[in-house]
């Protein structure tokens, strides 16, 4: 029998950690001390990069998904200098894949996806 399993924490690493033992058929409970699912805004965006989130989300199933979210173009840099003079003015490819943008808000929602997730249970202590 697998045994359960509880994640603390319902942030980008908690529960990609959940949805790759979800994906493996382990039951998982993550328990998040944040009252409701959009207690808090989901703040602004991440970059998730080629073998490292990217990795993370491949093994959660999810590296598709997040392909069709995410933006390649927010990977475009500008550098200026004090004048406003532009230094360096850097433009991705468009397949480009290093490092693409995704609000954080929609990676919280691809994650959840089917998780069992236990809102406004903080772990005080674990015995
Ligand atoms: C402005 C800004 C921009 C950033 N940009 C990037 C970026 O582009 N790329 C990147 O990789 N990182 C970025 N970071 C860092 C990024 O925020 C963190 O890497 C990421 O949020 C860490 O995820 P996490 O799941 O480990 O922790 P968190 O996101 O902090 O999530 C932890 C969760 O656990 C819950 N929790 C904590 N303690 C308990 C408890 N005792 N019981 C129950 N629940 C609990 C919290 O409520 C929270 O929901 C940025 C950070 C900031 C501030």
């Amino acid at each position: 029998m697998n045994p359960r399993i509880a994640v603390v924490g319902s942030g980008p690493a908690g529960l990609t950690f959940a949805r790759v033992l979800h994906r493996h058929g382990h039951p998982v409970t993550v328990l998040e001390r944040d009252p409701a699912r959009d207690a808090r805004p989901a703040g602004g965006t991440l970059d998730l990069q080629d073998g490292l989130g990217q990795r993370a989300l491949e093994k959660a199933g999810l590296l598709a998904e997040f392909q069709a979210l995410s933006r390649p173009e927010g990977q475009a840099m500008r550098i200026l200098d004090t004048d406003g003079t532009v230094l360096r003015d850097w433009r991705p490819r468009p397949d480009e894949r290093a490092n693409p943008e995704i609000d954080r808000g929609q990676l919280r929602d691809l994650l959840l996806g089917p998780l069992d997730v236990r809102w406004g249970r903080g772990v005080t202590e674990v015995v």
